[in-house]
């Protein structure tokens, strides 16, 4: 087991200021992250895994301290196969902590060694979610305060698809 290795797990459609805030964070602590975009099919997401695992990796450069991955099935069965057991997740608010919570223990109870750890971003992203970035763009809101110019690209290709914004 690394010790000095953690994986961020999440939908990350698409990343978000918030999201960039938590990785850096992240690589301050940790020698090594692994990011996991999770299909979160259940969830309807706009982007493809592909295209959000593009858009990190473009914002992110090449940073040999940042792998991202996509994340299929169970995040304890991810970590097992890395032999990575530390697991960051986003604490914005009292509002995600029940989640949170709940979603620790259930790993936990199925794999002992997981542990999880919860970074806070800059007060100016604790308002921020994918959800209400998604909802301003929709709209024709100006989303460049929230999110990287390759998010902002990825909204105007999605438009130039004639693919609706939900
Ligand atoms: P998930 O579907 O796993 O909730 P998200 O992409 O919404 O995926 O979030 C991934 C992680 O990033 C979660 O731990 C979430 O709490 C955290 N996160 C999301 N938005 C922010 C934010 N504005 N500031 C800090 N953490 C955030």
């Amino acid at each position: 087991m690394n010790k000095s290795r953690a994986i961020y797990p999440g939908s990350f459609d698409p990343v978000h200021f918030g999201h960039l805030d938590v990785i850096r964070r992240s690589t301050h602590l940790f020698s090594d992250l692994i990011i996991a975009v999770a299909a979160s099919n259940s969830k309807g997401p706009l982007f493809t895994v592909e295209e959000r695992m593009a858009m990190l990796r473009e914002t992110l450069g090449d940073d040999p301290a940042i792998t991202i991955l996509p994340l299929e099935g169970l995040l304890v069965d991810f970590a097992r196969e890395h032999g990575v057991f530390t697991v960051i997740r986003g604490l914005r608010a009292v509002s995600d902590f029940e989640f949170e919570f709940q979603m620790a223990l259930m790993n936990r109870k199925l794999e002992p060694r997981l542990e999880t750890v919860y970074l806070t971003p800059k007060e100016d992203y604790t308002y921020l979610s994918s959800r209400i970035m998604k909802e301003v763009a929709r709209f024709g809101g100006d989303v460049s305060q929230l999110a990287p110019r390759q998010v902002i690209q990825g909204f105007e290709r999605l438009r130039g698809q004639n693919r609706e914004i939900l």
